[in-house]
């Protein structure tokens, strides 16, 4: 059982005390990590006008401009995302770790010289990286106490899972070096469960079955209904499954299919549960078991701060849907600040679960990745990031109000645009051109109009239906 320094446990904590609690590691990780040693946020931070001090509650922090990917790699360069990692040699070490580690530091250095720098590499030094990206792709970078800390988050996701040592997993997902593939590990690492993963060819996944007795078994959201369907077909032995854990928050479409496909393994008590990692982040949120899966996905608040965004202006939302936009509280690495995971939430819920009572914010109708479509532009099928596409049209002084839905027959991108007068003649193709640049957006149609008629911004159509 993990506690709290106040001793209530984890996940029973009160709206105060998560509140008081959380603005403190906030403070800790503006005033110690993400302000003096991301270079990316140093430099922002000084052209926006706050101080790291100044930002320390939700609230304020609310009034921080969130950033995504391509505000961190504006020329689409994946090198931008070094501008996230901590910069921190023995010195930075000194004046910015909490008071417990630099003790226990100092303390390893009078015994033993040489591993004082031990400790303070691995609370500092990038050792292990995984790979995300919604229409970029960039590296994520973990120190080695970073990966202490995903795992002692892994140990409490499978406690919301209903997961124990006595489980043994099995993973069909794509192996590759991603945030949910690691966190698995760690989890199951840390949680003392058998972890076998041996990709996502059905062959081998049957071979695997075979071999073991697996309880739970982790199927991508798309095609992990056709593949429990294949498994069973083929005669896995699937007598002893009790979880399907869904790697990334599935739809409403594909949890039904995956529910149809566990219904039709014949009766047995097999519960379907999604697990899910946003973009750029690297703790994985669960499903409670008691809930069956219909009360969110369980956050970490002493971890993380989740708060949204209009997607459309960036500004904090009232309403639903939202984009999800997380900061990340004690991990080092690549440390995520205000950040956009391009996920749309219907909302993050503080009230406690009503089907597990834990207290920790849920974030519910999660559509993953939704402001990063798949749209066919000049041809070929890409990832738009809406949220680019919305800055570009909102900070050019010549566009007085702007339009984007997809195009005739749901294909291609449509820009209507209103002018503001003082712009080039040929406006249309100056926005295109800018699209392309700065939105990595070729071949998106812009007209312009005297008026807009029905509705201004991202059209919903382009990011709430899936
Ligand atoms: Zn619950």
């Amino acid at each position: 059982m993990t506690l709290w320094p106040s001793g209530a446990r984890w996940d029973r904590r009160t709206a105060e005390q998560l509140s008081t609690e959380q603005d403190a590691a906030l403070r800790s990780q503006l005033e110690h990590a993400v302000g003096p040693s991301s270079p990316f946020w140093s430099a922002r931070l000084a052209e926006l006008g706050p101080t790291p001090a100044s930002l320390g509650s939700a609230a304020a922090l609310a009034g921080l401009p969130a950033v995504g990917e391509r505000d961190l790699c504006p020329d689409g360069d994946p090198l931008g995302a070094a501008g996230l990692v901590l910069h921190q040699g023995e010195a930075g070490y000194a004046t910015h770790a909490s008071g417990p580690a630099l003790r226990r530091a100092l303390l390893r250095r009078i015994v033993a010289p040489t591993s004082y720098r031990a400790v303070v590499e691995a609370d500092t030094r990038p050792t292990s990286y995984v790979f995300a990206g919604l229409a970029l792709r960039y590296p994520v970078a973990s120190t080695r106490a970073d990966l202490d800390l995903v795992a002692r988050a892994g140990a409490r996701l499978w406690q919301v899972l209903g997961l124990t040592s006595a489980d043994v997993v099995v993973s069909a997902l794509p192996s590759g070096s991603t945030a949910l593939v690691q966190g698995l590990w760690l989890a199951a690492l840390s949680s003392g469960s058998p972890l076998l993963a041996p990709g996502d060819d059905p062959v081998q996944v049957l071979d695997v079955l075979s071999l073991v007795a697996a309880t739970a078994l982790v199927v991508p959201p798309a095609g992990g209904g056709d593949l429990l369907r294949q498994l069973a077909d083929a005669g896995a032995p699937l007598s002893g499954l009790r979880t399907v854990l869904v790697g990334g928050a599935p739809d409403d479409r594909e949890r039904d299919d995956l529910l149809d496909a566990v219904d039709g393994l014949g009766g047995r008590d097999v519960v379907v549960l999604a697990v899910h990692v946003p973009d750029g982040h690297r703790l994985l949120w669960g499903e409670c078991r008691e809930s069956a899966g219909r009360t969110g996905l369980h956050s970490y608040p002493d971890l993380e701060l989740l708060q949204t965004v209009d997607p459309g202006t960036g500004d904090p939302a009232g309403g639903a849907p939202a984009e999800l936009v997380l900061t990340q509280l004690g991990l080092r690495g690549s440390a995520l600040l205000r950040w956009r995971t391009g996920d749309a939430v219907t909302a993050v819920d503080s009230r406690p679960c009503p089907a597990c009572g834990r207290t920790v914010p849920r974030v519910t109708g999660t559509r993953r990745g939704a402001l990063v479509p798949t749209v066919v532009l000049d041809g070929a099928a890409r990832p738009v990031d809406l949220r680019a596409v919305a800055a570009v049209l909102s900070t050019r002084a010549d566009v007085a109000d702007w339009a984007v839905e997809r195009g005739a027959g749901g294909a291609g991108l449509l820009v209507r645009v209103r002018a503001a007068g003082g712009g080039p003649d040929d406006l249309a193709s100056a926005v295109a051109g800018a699209l392309r640049s700065r939105a990595g957006v070729p071949g998106a149609q812009v007209v312009l109009v005297d008026r807009l008629a029905g509705g201004r911004g991202l059209s919903p159509d382009l990011w709430q239906a899936r």
